[in-house]
């Protein structure tokens, strides 16, 4: 099956993959919203993480998120093998989608140029009133970080619950423009994540991840096996 998988990703002209937590646990990250993450640890996270509390309470959202997310820490990972797989489908004649529900922004830096970020990113803050955009680095030095331009507090890059999905059609738009359908290291049992693979109508569609999934029978290829193993299987039939 892998040789078979490896031959659709090489005829491609335009891979869309969607990525979680899987891939980035080889990486160290911690998978923040399974039910063995950060969020099992403690129900009130999920109050405290909310828009609603950020608006309610930006001074005391910033400490807890950064207690929380361990934001300092972030720049210390790096991608792993599965990451540079992806990367590596990247070629002159065949373009590459990545969507991930990873907020780590681990594609990004292993060098895949088209990554939407479904759930959001952790680098990086946003002022909700004027748009201007800031980076890790100004975030991390003070302790409430607001707009060097309005004044307002920045709201973090990633998606906080109660906060709307901004990419999802984007990432329709996307997946409709390709011909394979790669999924890795999800259990696809987010909502309105869950959904994308409905939109792989005449796609191959390719589904790796270590244990059943829900939606396995959506998939012409499926794999359950430890990512970073299937991938250096797959690479054999690269060459
Ligand atoms: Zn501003």
């Amino acid at each position: 099956m892998y040789e078979t998988i490896a031959l659709h990703l090489k005829s491609s002209a335009n891979v869309t993959v969607l990525t979680g937590a899987g891939v980035s646990t080889a990486s160290g990250i911690p998978d923040f919203r399974s039910s063995e993450g950060i969020w099992s640890e403690d129900e009130t996270r999920e109050y405290y993480m909310s828009a609603d509390y950020f608006f309610h309470d930006p001074e005391d959202f910033w400490k807890k998120y950064k207690a929380i997310f361990r934001m300092k820490l972030l720049d210390g990972y790096k991608p792993n093998r599965v990451h540079d797989f992806i990367y590596n489908l990247e070629a002159p004649d065949r373009k590459v989608n990545v969507i991930t529900q990873n907020v780590d922004g681990l594609h990004s830096k292993a060098g895949n140029r088209n990554v939407i970020e479904y759930h959001g990113s952790l680098r990086g803050a946003t002022c909700p009133n004027c748009g201007e955009t800031y980076r890790s680095e100004y975030v991390m030095a003070v302790e409430t970080p607001s707009c060097a331009e309005c004044n307002t507090y920045l709201k973090p890059n990633v998606l906080l619950f109660g906060d709307l999905i901004t990419a999802h059609d984007l990432a329709e738009r996307a997946i409709d423009k390709s011909d394979v359908l790669l999924v890795m290291g999800t259990s696809l049992l987010v909502t309105p994540f869950n959904m994308l693979p409905h939109y792989a109508t005449d796609h191959t569609k390719v589904l790796i991840n270590n244990e059943p999934t829900g939606s396995d029978h959506l998939f012409d290829y499926v794999i359950h096996e430890d990512l970073s193993q299937a991938v250096k299987e797959i690479q054999k039939y690269f060459i």
